[in-house]
């Protein structure tokens, strides 16, 4: 089926932004892939934090509970105690150990091996039907973890893509997945989220972003207003 016209000009612009950041930055490097199941742990940690803080409470929680079982049959408070580096402890223990446990439930032991089974989409949806598990922390684990085609958004990307008038202004986390999804090429995906991520972390930061040096300044509407700073 032929793509809407606007469409094709999203991906034109989502192309051209992959190969500016690739010529800055290189082919950008992700941590060794962890486990299905450790790493939509460690996403779950690594919510409303930063990297360190989220590989500290993953260490310590490792450390504490030898196995994923140990961890599901903690006391509640030991599991907290174990994250606590990572904040909203009290929110993310019960979820984790409700995942564990439903986990079990439904295979019978704690592995997600079994996704790598699925196609990208249902293994997105699959992972999605857990509270605190939102299209980030689902995409993450299919695009890391499974080697599957998925766009995880985060606040840099979700912030980035708006002012380089990628995706509106007024589109919310879901409908940024779906469209940055649609936008890119599959391919792309990794190095793409790596690297605006990372353009977002140095240059296009949320207070004050240095469009002046931004290599991405002539393909960005922000920047084209007259207000730019
Ligand atoms: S030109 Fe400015 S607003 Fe646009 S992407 Fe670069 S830093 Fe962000």
């Amino acid at each position: 089926m032929k793509q809407p016209e606007r469409d094709l000009e999203k991906a034109a612009q989502a192309k051209r932004i992959t190969q500016t950041l690739y010529q800055c930055y290189g082919e950008p490097h992700w941590r060794q892939p962890l486990p299905p199941l450790d790493e939509l742990v460690s996403t779950i940690l690594s919510q409303n934090t930063n990297d360190g803080n989220r590989d500290r409470a993953f260490e310590t929680l490792r450390q504490r509970f030898p196995t994923w079982e140990a961890v599901r049959d903690a006391p509640l408070e030991e599991v907290i105690d174990a994250i606590r580096s990572a904040g909203l402890a009290q929110q993310k223990a019960p979820r984790i150990q409700a995942l564990l446990r439903a986990i079990t439930e439904e295979h019978g032991r704690l592995d997600l091996d079994f996704l790598h089974q699925f196609e990208a989409e249902a293994a997105l949806r699959w992972l999605q039907q857990f509270k605190g598990v939102g299209p980030k922390t689902a995409a993450i684990v299919v695009l890391f973890s499974l080697n599957k085609a998925a766009f995880p958004v985060d606040t840099h990307i979700h912030r980035v893509t708006r002012r380089l008038g990628l995706i509106p202004e007024s589109a919310n986390a879901e409908q940024a997945h779906q469209l940055l999804a649609s936008y890119f090429e599959a391919s792309d995906y990794a190095s793409a989220h790596l690297n605006i991520i990372r353009l977002g972390r140095e240059i296009c930061q949320a207070r004050k972003p240095k469009c002046s040096i931004c290599p991405l300044n002539q393909d960005c509407a922000y920047y084209r207003r007259e207000d730019h700073p």
